[in-house]
């Protein structure tokens, strides 16, 4: 299947991204389990006014698994998944809020401080990975899809399985460079203290597993 194109400004957030400074790259983490958290809260929501839907705590979470030897991180959440169309338009195409400041030319100067200051969404991701996975199915559906994408080049998406309702995004790890040891994000004393500082305040459990070779 042909790849997809991502919007042009898409583009120059992605470049961006994958330019940034070390030091902020950690945040990737922070804005993959808000998201997964904003899709339980969907549910959430949706189950107190639609009968037929229950929201049972125990069966919501987000977990994160690293995996050393495949170098992969996994973030995992039972939320409400996305539909092809949703993914198609929420994954390729920059992202709402926080990229509204990315509209005014003149804050696209010092990509750096915008990184720290906004809320820059999923494509964070690309900070520390060279390949994003995503793996959904929406509540109601019985399809599920897999968006994949090794950055500004575009992205596939194709039907997979998937049993549950909800997203895998899988991150495969950058390689460590002179400057950047990306080996940190797949050590759960490292994960667990970004979690801390970062997504405390998260109200549905964050479940950690680190396979180790
Ligand atoms: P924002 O969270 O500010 O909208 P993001 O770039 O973080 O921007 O995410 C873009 C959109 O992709 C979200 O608004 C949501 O619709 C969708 N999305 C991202 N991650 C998930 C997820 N884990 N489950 C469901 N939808 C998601
Ligand atoms: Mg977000």
């Amino acid at each position: 299947m042909a790849k997809k194109q991502f919007k042009a400004e898409s583009k120059r957030l992605l470049e961006m991204m994958i330019n940034s400074i070390y030091s902020q790259k950690e945040i990737f983490l922070r804005e993959l389990i808000s998201n997964s958290s904003d899709a339980i809260d969907k549910i959430y929501y949706k189950a107190l006014t639609d009968e037929s839907l229950t929201f049972d705590q125990d069966n919501y979470y987000i977990k994160v698994v690293a995996d050393k030897k495949a170098r992969t991180l996994k973030i995992t959440d039972t939320g409400i998944g996305m539909t092809k169309e949703e993914l198609e338009n929420n994954l390729g195409v920059i992202a709402k809020s926080g990229s509204l400041a990315f509209k005014n030319e003149n804050e696209m100067r010092d990509g750096q401080d915008i990184i720290g200051q906004f809320g820059v969404g999923f494509y964070s991701s690309f900070m520390v990975a060279d390949v994003v996975t995503v793996i959904s199915r929406s509540l109601g559906s019985d399809e599920a899809y897999i968006w994949e994408s090794k950055g500004v080049d575009g992205y596939t998406i194709k039907t997979c399985e998937k049993d549950e309702i909800g997203t895998d995004i899988i991150l495969k790890i950058k390689d460590n460079t002179e400057d950047d040891n990306y080996d940190d994000y797949l050590e759960s004393y490292r994960l667990k203290s970004i979690i801390k500082k970062y997504s405390d305040f998260i109200r549905y459990p964050i479940k950690m597993d680190v396979t180790e070779q």
